[in-house]
């Protein structure tokens, strides 16, 4: 088993994990229902993209 040679200091340790944080992702308002939505992505809750409905009937 690999065992590492000498103790991450606290502060390395820290640095490292400084870039762990989760973003909240990428998301835009629906130009159609005003829903959010992500970008490139068909609307989930109305089915359009592009300015045209995408055969997505959903309730
Ligand atoms: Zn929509």
């Amino acid at each position: 088993m690999a065992v590492p040679k000498s103790k991450i200091s606290r502060s390395r340790r820290n640095m490292r994990r400084a870039h762990d944080a989760i973003s909240a992702g990428a998301h835009h308002e629906c130009s159609n229902c005003g829903e959010l939505k992500r970008p490139h992505h068909v609307c989930a809750s109305c089915g359009h993209y592009d300015g045209r409905d995408v055969v997505e009937a959903e309730a």
